[in-house]
């Protein structure tokens, strides 16, 4: 207390007065503007308004906020893969068992719900998937070996390397085969010469390798004795896309080839983690699942309080699991229903907006983003500005953010909310 009264009684009246006037525009906490004019006048006394609204308006726009999403790609990394709402702001019971009024496990309930989905044993939620296969090394291998092929000693981006994850979690790992072909010898020479506890396959996600080429199956790496854990990263539930009760048919080529998390269960994985913020739809968390004693080793490990998911995250991703069980993610996961627009909506829509602006429409493609299906394209519709509009339609109160192509600014709808196409014209207009 008596700093913070020496520090307001030092204040000279200018920096008080100067905080008042930034407030007028600036929406931020009296202190935190007070803050920010102490240091425009300390670093620019000559021109400390000016600097005080810049640093405001920077700092005032740093801050997390609701976005429109123009891009066309539907999982965009830079603002949050899959859009879900947030949770609400009343306590649940994350760990309370309501009908013994007794203390409560927070993996539990979640863990009954993605064992069905999946068709596993059992299973985990963590934080993401960079903390799943962190996590699952650390319980099932630490000073042990870990076998992988060459060609998937990846950097997945944002600094996960796999070789680097090995290490820290204190595994060794024992690359197996060259970078473009892998044969089950190779994994049953590692198996035989070294003391390996995993056999570890990471899906390629974000970069496809083509030509002469090679790789094993999990069936037959499945019979070498040694656990295999599948790192597939992008989290499909099954190939035939059941979760979306018959939409979408036929199903897509970029769905039908993607490695899906139930057929490498049923092709003998001991567990897979994936990412529950890609293909699943769903929040920010990893999911490990597989045979219920791996599993178990891993909810046993230190590590996993560190690891574990907090409520909200809990809460969003079982209103996704069970969108998935009642098979309506096609209507009730955002990036499922997404993808399932049809074309025609997507159309009228843009024409809608493009109307409402006096603006173009054209032709567009979406993509899925977040690294998954790459070079995959999803027929869409955008509206079209001439020039480039980009900067001042992400200014805008709710910003818009947009694709530059040509010299020209596309808004593709297939990644907009459609109750967000009210903002989108708002914002459109501004600039025209
Ligand atoms: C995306 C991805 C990861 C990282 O997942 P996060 O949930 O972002 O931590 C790891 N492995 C693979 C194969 C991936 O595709």
């Amino acid at each position: 207390m008596r700093c913070v009264w020496l520090a307001m009684a030092e204040r000279p009246p200018s920096i008080d007065r100067l905080a008042r006037e930034l407030a007028i525009t600036i929406d931020l906490p009296h202190g935190v503007l007070v803050e920010v004019a102490r240091s425009a006048v300390a670093d620019a006394p000559t021109r400390a308004g000016d600097v005080a609204h810049e640093r405001a308006h920077d700092l005032e726009a740093s801050l997390l906020r609701r976005v429109v999403n123009g891009t066309g790609v539907l999982l965009h990394t830079n603002l949050g893969r899959a859009p879900l709402s947030a949770a609400g702001d009343r306590p649940l019971n994350l760990e309370y068992d309501l009908s013994s009024g007794e203390r409560g496990s927070r993996h539990e309930p979640i863990s009954a719900l993605l064992a069905g989905l999946v068709g596993s044993e059992s299973a985990l939620a963590v934080n993401n998937n960079a903390a799943a296969v962190l996590l699952v090394v650390a319980a099932l291998a630490e000073g042990r070996g870990v076998a992988v092929s060459r060609g998937e000693c990846v950097e997945i981006g944002g600094g996960f390397r796999i070789p680097e994850v090995m290490e820290r979690a204190g595994a060794r790992l024992v690359d197996v085969g060259t970078t473009n072909r892998t044969h089950r010898d190779d994994y049953a020479r590692a198996v035989s010469d070294e003391d390996i506890a995993l056999i570890m396959r990471i899906h390629l996600s974000n970069f496809t390798v083509s030509g002469f080429t090679a790789d094993v199956d999990v069936a037959d790496l499945a019979a070498l004795g040694v656990p295999v854990v599948c790192d597939v990263g992008s989290g499909l539930l099954d190939s035939s896309a059941s979760f979306l009760g018959g939409r979408l048919q036929p199903v897509p080529a970029w769905i039908a080839d993607e490695p899906a998390v139930r057929d490498a269960l049923s092709d003998g994985a001991g567990l897979v983690t994936f990412s529950g913020d890609k293909l699943l739809g769903g929040p920010q968390c990893g999911i490990i699942a597989g045979r219920a004693d791996l599993v178990a080793a891993c909810a046993r490990h230190p590590l996993m309080r560190a690891l574990r998911p907090g409520s909200h995250t809990l809460m969003s991703l079982q209103s996704v699991l069970l969108a998935h069980l009642r098979r309506d993610a096609a209507d009730t996961v955002p990036f499922w229903a997404m993808v399932c627009t049809p074309i025609d909506d997507l159309e009228r829509r843009a024409r809608a907006v493009a109307e409402q602006c006096g603006v173009d429409v054209a032709r567009s493609d979406a993509a899925i983003g977040a690294g998954s299906a790459p070079g995959t394209t999803i027929d869409s519709w955008a509206v079209v500005l001439d020039g480039d509009h980009s900067s001042a339609l992400r200014r805008h109160a709710t910003p818009v953010i947009t694709r530059v192509r040509d010299a020209q600014t596309l808004i593709d709808l297939r990644s907009v909310h459609p109750d967000d196409d009210a903002v989108v014209v708002d914002a459109v207009r501004a600039t025209q």
